[in-house]
Formats: C-alpha cells, structure tokens, sequence
C-alpha cells in the first residue's frame, strides 16, 4: 500500500514535467507564426530549447534519485522536481504570455502596429544587420507609463528575493521588452512612446558594450559647460532619460517631444518639479528641442514654457541645454552615434509631415514599404492627433484616424524581409549552462 502511493506520487511528478514538454511544444509551434514575419522567433526557441533542456534534466535527475530513495526521502525528492517544473514553467510562461498577447482580439492590430514600430526604429538605430541587438518584445500591460526591460535587467515581477533563481535566468536571457500602457489599444498614437523606449535599450546596450555611458558624458559636458557640483550631479541623474529622448528624436523627428508635453503638462510648480531620474518636464522638452536644432529640425516648445524656465531657477541649467544635447547626439553607440542617425534622418520629418496628412485625409492612405516607414507613420499619427485636437470635428477625425494607424501601421514594412537578428551565442550558451546548472543544485 505504501509502496503503490510513492509510485503514484513519483508518476504524478513525471506526468507535470511531461505535461510542460508537451505544452512547450504546441507553443512552439504557435510561436513561429507571431510577430512580423518570425521576427522573434530566433530569441523565443532559444527559450523552447532552454526551457526543453531544463525539463529533461529535472526528469533526468528525478528518476536517479527515485531509484535510490524511499518513502518520505522519494516524496522530498518528487517535491523538488515539482518546483523545478513550476520555475521552468514560470520563466517560460513569463515571455511567452507577453509574445501571446498577439492571438488576442482586443491586442492584435496595436501589437502588429507596435513590432513594426519596434522593428523600424531598431533598423535604424543598429544599421548593420549582422550586429544588431535582438529586437525588444513589445506587449500591453495594465500600466500608466511605458516600462523597458533591458536584456540583462530582471523584470520587476521575478525580482529577487522571492525568486533568486529566476531573476539569475532572466538576467541572462537575451531578450529584452518593452511593455506598453493599455491605452495605446484605443489610442494608438500612443505608440510613438515605443521611440524613448528604445532609446533606454540602447542605452542598456552601450553599457554592456562598454560603449559610452550617457551618465559620465553627461556629467562631463555640463562641467566643460560651466556647471558646478550639484548640477553636475544633476545631469548624471538625468542622463538615462534625456538620452532616451534624444533616441526617440533622432529616429521619429519632434513627434516624440509632442506627446512628452501632453504626457507632462500641468501647473507651473509641476513643470519646474524634477523627479527621481528626470529632469522637470520643462528642462526635458528644451533640451528635446535643442537636439532636433541639431539636426536641422525646429524646435516644438512654446515661447511661455521656455520663458518660465528661464525665470526659474534652473535657468542656469537651461543655458547648458545646448552642450548637453552636443553631447547627447555624440555618445558611442553599437559603431555609431545619435548625430549620424540624426542627420541622415533630417528629411524624415517631411516625410512623417506627409504621413500626417494622409492620415487626415480624404482617400484611405496606403500602406509604406521603405525601412522607416512605421516609425514614421507613428510620428505623423501624433501629430495628426494634435490637428484633431485643435478642430471641432476631432472626435469623427481621431476615430478615423485610430482606424487608419491600425491598419496601415502593421502592414508598414519593405517587402520580402525577414526581420531576424543574429542569434546571440555567447549569451545562448551561458543561459542553458546557468539553467541546468541550477537545477541540479540544491545550494538555492
Ligand atoms: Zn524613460
């Protein structure tokens, strides 16, 4: 009688780890017919791999140990493989639920909108198709602002403590997200934030490539400029983000500085108010505008709000907006820099212009075929938007225009290209050593 329960209970712990392989492998095959023409595929079967290679040594180890263990030792040893399982599931699932949203109704035109926004401004902030990063993973989640999570940040969610193993796993994991506020499913203007998103990867990138780090240049510019400590100390603070908008303007125009301001406005005290890592909103959108100056674009800042900053006291700081952005457009980046991209971007402001307009119009707009044409259409939506905004026919205008973006945005991408970066080997196999390494520990 005893021994017919072990072995139930030994049959029980191998049925969950064949019930995850099979799971595993429907998705597999699911997987392969998201995002735009397979684009993530090459990062998401590295997870099935990892994730298949975890489950044979989970069973592996399982049934060595059953053969030699009894009673209670077997039934500590079944819950051992359990919570393996349970962690592989978990780190599996923790991707492939943000991959997934794609098969849902409510989420699969603005998803299909968002990869080719992704896809169109990585092209061109990683150019050299053999060197280009993976590509970040855009999903919706019930947030109010846009969060990035870099390649090797460990989401929020499966931060350590509660999960040292899994925060070890998915710091490794070479895939990094982006995920958006839901807003964006019925205002999909909205996407534009995609463009200071991954300017915070690039960011990422450029440390792990000990490439130049925004923060020292920053810190380092505003001393050759004149400042003192504390607004050294300032820039440095700021960096991240000013850089991610310097991203966003150099691959979308002054779009991106457009729904800044309508995402920061508000009283005086809260346009001079800095927050933890950002500048007050006011100082943000002037050094924006001092970036686009620099690469022959104009300036979107109100006389009002600049005369405000300039009374204030981080008028000193606003004098410094022109060396910051010089150095902003100059940091080191994957073999390039912003002002490179930037300047051979300059005329994409016409074309996002022209995006506007067709947006707006009578005939139904088609869809674009150049590299740029997504990130570009998302530009010319926000500042369609902004027209509705002004015109007494804005809601009938913004209706339409939702309808136009989700439609011709997802469809917005050169032909017969299949979106693949190279297959990040080093990091492939240090991640499956590192998963298998664990899971036959027992030191966790
Ligand atoms: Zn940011």
């Amino acid at each position: 009688m005893q021994e017919a329960a072990t072995r139930f209970r030994l049959e029980e712990s191998i049925s969950d780890l064949d019930q995850l392989r099979d799971d595993l492998a429907d998705w597999t095959v699911s997987a392969k017919r998201l995002g735009p023409q397979g684009q993530y595929l090459d990062q998401l079967s590295l997870l099935a791999e990892i994730a298949g290679a975890g489950i044979d040594q989970v069973r592996h180890d399982l049934l060595d140990r059953a053969a030699v263990a009894a009673g209670g030792e077997l039934y500590e040893e079944c819950r051992r493989a359990d919570h393996r399982t349970a962690l592989l599931r978990r780190f599996w699932r923790w991707y492939a639920d943000r991959l997934d949203q794609r098969l849902e109704d409510g989420y699969r035109p603005t998803l299909a909108a968002a990869d080719e926004i992704v896809r169109s401004t990585w092209q061109a902030l990683y150019p050299d198709d053999e060197t280009r990063p993976p590509t970040p993973l855009p999903h919706v989640a019930p947030i109010d602002m846009a969060v990035s999570t870099a390649r090797d940040e460990v989401p929020r969610d499966l931060r350590a403590p509660s999960e040292p193993v899994l925060a070890r796993w998915t710091k490794l994991m070479p895939l990094s997200t982006i995920a958006l506020p839901s807003t964006v499913t019925r205002r999909p203007w909205w996407l534009v934030v995609i463009a200071h998103e991954c300017g915070h990867q690039v960011a990422a990138e450029a440390v792990e490539d000990r490439d130049g780090s925004p923060s020292a240049a920053l810190e380092a510019a505003a001393a050759r400029a004149g400042a003192g400590d504390d607004e050294q100390r300032d820039w440095r603070n700021w960096a991240i983000e000013l850089f991610a908008d310097a991203t966003a303007a150099v691959t979308k125009g002054t779009a991106p500085t457009w729904s800044v301001m309508e995402l920061e406005r508000g009283t005086p005290g809260t346009l001079l108010r800095p927050d933890v890592g950002y500048p007050p909103p006011v100082l943000r959108w002037c050094v924006a505008d001092a970036v686009v100056a620099r690469i022959g674009l104009t300036g979107v800042v109100p006389d009002a709000d600049r005369e405000l900053l300039a009374a204030s006291p981080f008028a000193g700081h606003a004098a410094r907006a022109e060396a910051i952005a010089t150095a902003l457009l100059d940091i080191r980046f994957g073999g390039t820099t912003l002002r490179e991209i930037g300047v051979r971007s300059r005329d994409w402001e016409r074309t996002a212009c022209r995006w506007r307009d067709a947006l707006l119009g009578v005939t139904e707009p088609a869809a674009g075929t150049a590299p740029e044409s997504a990130r570009l259409c998302v530009a010319g939506g926000t500042m369609a938007w902004r027209r509705t905004t002004a015109g007494a026919s804005g809601n009938t205008d913004r209706e339409r225009l939702r309808r136009r973006l989700l439609r011709v945005l997802p469809q917005s991408r050169p032909k017969s290209v299949r979106h693949a970066t190279p297959r990040p080997e080093r990091r492939a196999v240090a991640v499956t050593r590192q998963v298998l390494d664990d899971l036959r520990s027992d030191a966790w």
